[in-house]
């Protein structure tokens, strides 16, 4: 069987330039109409609207079985929560996924919002730790995305991050990460070789060299890390109820440096604390 390299060309890589922003400006679009009252549907409206206003057409749309522009996931859900009629709650903490597909190449991202809540600050401050908790691991991933030499080595570095982090400072427990979601190739498909784990792994996996385009997003819960599929076959719960956060970025390395495609200043915000400048892709 034909197997495309994991690994791309310049040319390819300038191709995901297109997608990545318009998948950054999707979530955006929607980011600012997170707030009570409004319900995951119409978030889901707003991000579809913009992938087709770009010229772009939404490639969760692509994925067998799927209708949707995102999936957005609240509260106890973590990951692949479809968006319906669920009104959202003040305090509620809200993971949206989203992609495009541009000129047949493909963006992928993801950011966790926690919905203001001013009768409920510890709710608040609780989930927007979790929140910072996961984000700051994909950035401690991307970071070392790098340098590394190996994948294992970003696994290593996602949950080395959260380790770190230590027990939540609000509820004390230790925080989880799915083990079943993983990150992945990016490029013609969405989902490409290879897989990226947001943990430590046996395997030193694939080498990490220029060319090299991976969605990484780790999925991670305020307590346990077992999880089921909801009736509806696609949300991804937590079981024992706690809240879960996802974080994605496409992110390529290329000849110069890396460049995450998905920010719109290329991750040079979220790779500051960690001591990498990101190059833009000649
Ligand atoms: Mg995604
Ligand atoms: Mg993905």
């Amino acid at each position: 069987m034909f197997r495309r390299s994991i690994y791309k060309t310049q040319a390819q890589l300038r191709s995901m330039v297109e997608p990545g922003l318009i998948t950054a400006a999707a979530l955006d679009a929607v980011r600012p109409l997170v707030r009570p009252g409004v319900t995951t549907l119409e978030l889901d409206a707003a991000a579809n609207r913009l992938i087709l206003e770009r010229g772009a057409e939404s490639n969760f749309q692509l994925v067998r079985g799927y209708r949707h522009t995102t999936c957005i996931s609240v509260n106890e859900e973590v990951v692949h929560g479809i968006p319906g009629e669920r009104v959202l709650q003040a305090g509620d903490i809200v993971s949206i996924d989203c992609g495009a597909q541009y000129q047949g190449w493909n963006g992928d991202s993801a950011i966790t919002v926690v919905v203001p809540d001013d009768t409920r600050p510890d709710v608040v401050a609780r989930r927007e730790e979790l929140s910072r908790v996961t984000e700051g691991s994909m950035w401690a991933g991307i970071a070392a995305m790098a340098s590394a030499r190996n994948l294992g080595d970003l696994g290593a570095a996602i949950q080395g991050y959260i380790e770190e982090q230590g027990p939540s400072a609000v509820s004390g427990k230790t925080y989880g990460i799915l083990r079943e979601y993983v990150g992945h190739g990016i490029g013609r498909k969405m989902h490409e070789a290879p897989s990226v784990f947001n943990y430590r792994t046996p395997d030193p996996g694939a080498e990490i060299k220029p060319g090299l385009v991976l969605a990484i997003e780790p999925m991670v819960t305020a307590g346990g890390e077992q999880t089921f599929v909801e009736d509806d076959d696609w949300t991804v719960s937590t079981v024992d109820g706690t809240d879960g956060s996802h974080w994605e970025h496409s992110v390529a390395l290329h000849a110069d440096g890396i460049w995450v495609l998905t920010a719109e200043d290329g991750g040079a915000a979220g790779l500051a604390p960690f001591g990498v400048t990101p190059t833009p892709i000649a």
